[in-house]
């Protein structure tokens, strides 16, 4: 069965109403290959925005977080249902700034896809060794133990409503890409991993895709291995270039 080729935009912490309002509409008014699914993840107070620009088009938006209750005495998070009610139905979960920056560990990342895809979101999961771990040939270990968290509390049935972002964290934002084949590599073995956790069907159709200094001069090698469904995008995304790579399987 053919995966779908997903590109996913990560704009992190950047943005202004302005800025917003031009990315989303640039990319509402570009050329895109309607074959590809494309989500582009938003801070928290432009979901809204970004959302009501992008309606009607084939662009849709994530956050780039959320808690494991729909409300309460929790300051400063934000949940799936505050999520849906600003438009959007995707999150970004345990991305590697959430787990080194501020401390994130895959049990509570997890519990939050979860409890996010049981409020009907669907769940853009981050996962990736560092730059240690990879020297140490820990990679495959590092990266199955990130899956395994969610794989011990998920039904087979979610997997349906989770993408799988493979972003070696030495990769990101650093202009080191890994090479297409390396990048092969582990997405073969992912889905060796997922047949173990889960099972072969979940293996064969859960889109992996790539993240990590991904650019236009890049993303075609990359995109055109086997087992690279599409790319997750940092830098990039804020760039008139990410209409190219959206258009890689051109
Ligand atoms: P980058 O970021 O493309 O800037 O390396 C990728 C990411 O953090 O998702």
């Amino acid at each position: 069965m053919a995966r779908t080729f997903f590109v996913g935009g990560n704009f992190k912490m950047n943005g202004s109403k302005e800025l917003i309002t031009k990315l989303v509409g640039d990319l509402k008014a570009a050329k895109l290959d309607s074959s590809v699914e494309v989500v582009i993840a938003v801070p928290a107070p432009y979901i809204d925005l970004a959302s009501s620009i992008a309606k009607g088009s084939q662009v849709q938006v994530a956050a780039e977080n959320c808690y494991v209750k729909n409300s309460g005495a929790f300051t400063g998070e934000i949940s799936p249902e505050m999520i849906k009610d600003n438009g959007s139905n995707w999150v970004v979960l345990g991305h590697s700034e959430r787990r080194h920056i501020f401390g994130e560990k895959d049990a509570l990342i997890a519990e939050k896809a979860k409890f996010a895809i049981e409020n009907g979101l669907k769940v853009i999961y981050c996962i990736g060794e560092l730059k240690e771990e990879r020297e140490a040939n820990k990679t495959m270990e590092v990266n199955t133990v990130q899956i395994e968290a969610l794989a011990k509390v998920i039904k087979p049935e979610d997997w349906k409503n989770v993408v799988i972002a493979y972003e070696p964290v030495w990769a990101i934002g650093t202009g080191l890409t890994a090479t297409p084949q390396d990048a092969q590599d582990v997405h073969k073995e992912l889905r060796v991993v997922l047949t173990k956790l889960v099972n072969a069907d979940v293996a064969e159709k859960t889109q992996i895709l790539y993240g990590g200094s991904v650019s236009g001069a890049t993303c075609v090698e990359l995109g055109a291995q086997p087992d690279i469904d599409g790319f997750l995008v940092g830098g990039a995304s804020l760039k008139p270039e990410f209409v190219n790579i959206i258009n890689t399987p051109q």
